[in-house]
């Protein structure tokens, strides 16, 4: 049951039909798991803590450096120094305190992985770099979470959601080998325009409250592609790709 609060913080959705008392209720069971504190997370975790998504959890090992405040909105100017999962928890909190918000100080890897992941409903993937992404596909794919997979670079990003053995996955669609050295992160910082992780986070969000609420339809076998220089989103379709390394023996 909802408390009186409860209603009145979530009064403007709850008369949505497709929410009503009961799918309020759905998002305080879920348990939602971000990976990265940065400028997707902070949008997708600021909007699922608005929203009434019940458990966060937030994995990120970095401090709140004064470069990320161009576009990681969770933290700020005296944060500076803070570790992130520290910055996200303040604010996330002081948004809704009727929200639990669970913190990693670590880098998600192949050795801590599976252990985090598996306490949770649904992972957003919110890196900056393609080999933790990998690690993340590999691990929800072993556990069958969903994933709500955003990248962005520039004034452009990417969005989609793998439900493992329903669609592709992360690998089906840029195979290892494909691996763009750019987006690794070894030559230098990728370059964001500060409104990019916030509209891709912000449907990361979406994709999460769809998943949660069975309502609507996730961007599973298409990947959306936003063009912020012309305001454009583009869909294209994705397969998965037959003996993928990843997921290749689910059905
Ligand atoms: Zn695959």
């Amino acid at each position: 049951m909802l408390t009186e609060k409860q209603r009145a913080r979530y009064e403007r959705q709850i008369i949505l039909d497709e929410i009503g008392e009961e799918g309020q209720q759905r998002l305080a069971s879920g348990k939602v798991l971000v990976i990265g504190a940065g400028g997707l997370g902070s949008v997708s975790a600021l909007y699922m803590a608005a929203g009434g998504v019940g458990t966060i959890g937030i994995v990120d090992d970095q401090v709140v450096e004064l470069s990320n405040l161009q576009r990681q909105i969770l933290h700020n100017t005296d944060r500076i120094g803070t570790l992130k999962t520290t910055s996200a928890k303040l604010t996330l909190s002081a948004l809704n305190p009727d929200i639990s918000i669970d913190t990693y100080n670590v880098r998600l890897d192949e050795e801590n992985a599976a252990q985090i992941i598996s306490g949770y409903d649904i992972v957003v993937s919110a890196l900056d770099n393609q080999e933790t992404r990998y690690v993340v596909n590999s691990a929800c794919v072993s556990l069958r979470k969903p994933l709500v997979e955003g990248a962005v670079r520039g004034f452009s990003g990417l969005l989609m959601t793998i439900l493992p053995g329903k669609g592709p996955c992360y690998c089906c669609i840029f195979p290892k080998s494909s691996c763009d050295p750019y987006l690794t992160g070894l030559i230098g910082p990728i370059p964001v325009f500060t409104t990019t992780p916030g509209i891709i986070g912000i449907l990361q969000a979406q994709e999460v409250f769809k998943l949660l609420l069975k309502t609507g339809t996730p961007l599973v076998k298409e990947m959306l592609i936003y063009d912020g220089l012309t305001s454009s989103f583009y869909h294209q379709e994705v397969k998965r790709m037959p003996g993928c390394s990843c997921c290749g023996s689910l059905n």
